[in-house]
C-alpha cells in the first residue's frame, strides 16, 4: 500500500481478496502495510487491485507459467522422439535444408546428415517467407518428399506447421515433430491446436519476444495436454545488423532454470551465414543447450531458401567432430 493508504483503504483491498475466496495476511511495518493474498492466484486479476484506492504496487509471487515452470519437474524431463532422447545426457542434432525442394535433394540430403552422425532431419514444406513472390514450399508434396528421405535412414523428421488447417495431414504423414515458428511463437489459437496432440512440438521464439512470453506460449501448449516441448532459441532482434539475428547465449541457462523441458538452438537463422554456424553452434553446446537445429544442403549455392546459412555436408562433419569435443567437456555427449 502507499505510505498514505488509510486503514479504510487497507480494508478494501482485505474485502477484495476475501471476496475471491482467498485470504490475506497483512504485515505493517513502521512505515508500509504489505498485504499478502493465498490461495489460487489465477482467481486474481492483478489490474483489479492496482486500481483500488492506496494501492502502491501489484507484484505475483507465483509464476503465471506453471506446467512448463522447473518447479513441477525439478529433475528436468527427456522428451522421447521415435525413442531418441532429448534433454537427457545425449545432445540432438538436428540438421537439414532450410525447405524441402525435389526428391533428389532430400534423398541427398537425408544420407548426408545420416553420415554426419546426425539423429534426425529437419526440412521445411510451408515456409513463412517475408515476401509472397518468394518460394512457399511444396506444401504436402514436400512432406512426403521429407519422409520419404528421412525413413530410409530411418531419422525423424521436423517440420514447421504454419497452418492449423493443416494439422490433420501433418498427423496423416506422421510428422514426428512439429515446428512452430518465430513468426507463429504467439498464434494462440495453433499453440491449443498442437497442445491437443501427442506430437512433440519444437517452439522456436518470437523475433522479438521476451523470455517471459516464451514461457507463456509453451504453457499454452501444455495447457492442452501436450507437455512435450522443446524451446528453441533462434536468435532475436536488436539494433545490430551485422548478422541475421543476435543469439542469445544467455537464455539457454536462464531457461534450464525456469523450465523442466529441453532447450535447443538454431545457430542458422541466428547467424545468417554459413561461416558463423560453428561458432554459434559450439558455443551453444558449451552454454548447455540439449540439442542444436542446423540448415544444411547438398549444394548450398543453389538452395531455394537461406543458401547464405546452408552447411555443406563437409562443414557438418567437421562441426559434429568439434561439438563431441565440446559436449564431452561439459559432462555431455553426441
Ligand atoms: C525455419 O526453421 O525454417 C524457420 C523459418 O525459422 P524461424 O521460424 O526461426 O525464422
Ligand atoms: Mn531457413
Amino acid at each position: 500500500m502507499k505510505l498514505s493508504a488509510t486503514d479504510t483503504q487497507v480494508q478494501a483491498v482485505v474485502n477484495e481478496i476475501r471476496a475471491r475466496g482467498l485470504t490475506e495476511h497483512v504485515s505493517r511495518g513502521s512505515e508500509l502495510v504489505i498485504i499478502g493474498a493465498m490461495g489460487d492466484e489465477d482467481l486474481l486479476d492483478a489490474s483489479r487491485f492496482e486500481i483500488l484506492p492506496g494501492v502502491e504496487r501489484v507484484t505475483r509471487i507465483m509464476k503465471q507459467y506453471k506446467i512448463v515452470s522447473r518447479d513441477t519437474h525439478p529433475a528436468g524431463s527427456v522428451i522421447s522422439v521415435r525413442g531418441i532422447p532429448l534433454g537427457g545426457k545425449q545432445i540432438q542434432v538436428i540438421a537439414g535444408p532450410c525447405s524441402v525442394e525435389t526428391q533428389p535433394q532430400m534423398a541427398d540430403a537425408a544420407a548426408m546428415v545420416a553420415a554426419a552422425g546426425c539423429r534426425m532431419m529437419r526440412g521445411g514444406a510451408f515456409k513463412p517467407r517475408t515476401s509472397p513472390y518468394a518460394f512457399q514450399g511444396l506444401g504436402v508434396q514436400g512432406l512426403d518428399y521429407l519422409q520419404t528421405a528421412a525413413r530410409a535412414h530411418n531419422l525423424p523428421v521436423v517440420t514447421e506447421l504454419m497452418d492449423v488447417r493443416m494439422l490433420d495431414t501433418f498427423m496423416e504423414y506422421d510428422v514426428d515433430v512439429i515446428q512452430i515458428g518465430a513468426r507463429n511463437m504467439q498464434n494462440f489459437d495453433l499453440l491449443k491446436e498442437v497442445g491437443r496432440v501427442n506430437k512433440p512440438i519444437i517452439l522456436k521464439r518470437g523475433l522479438s519476444a521476451t523470455i517471459n512470453e516464451w514461457l507463456m506460449a509453451a504453457e499454452y501448449i501444455a495447457a492442452g495436454g501436450n507437455h512435450n516441448i522443446i524451446f528453441c532459441e533462434r536468435g532475436i532482434r536488436t539494433f545490430e545488423t551485422a548478422y541475421r539475428n543476435v543469439l542469445d547465449v544467455t537464455a539457454i541457462p536462464v531457461l534450464k532454470r525456469e523450465t523442466h523441458l529441453p532447450v535447443i538452438v538454431d545457430p542458422s537463422h541466428a547467424g545468417g551465414k554459413a561461416w558463423m554456424v560453428p561458432a554459434l553452434a559450439q558455443a551453444a553446446v558449451a552454454a548447455g543447450a540439449d540439442g542444436l537445429l542446423v540448415e544444411m544442403h547438398p549444394n548450398p549455392p543453389e538452395a531455394w531458401c537461406d543458401a547464405d546459412q546452408a552447411l555443406s555436408a563437409e562443414q557438418l562433419t567437421s562441426l559434429m567432430a568439434t561439438l563431441r569435443a565440446i559436449a564431452s567437456a561439459v559432462g555431455r555427449e553426441l
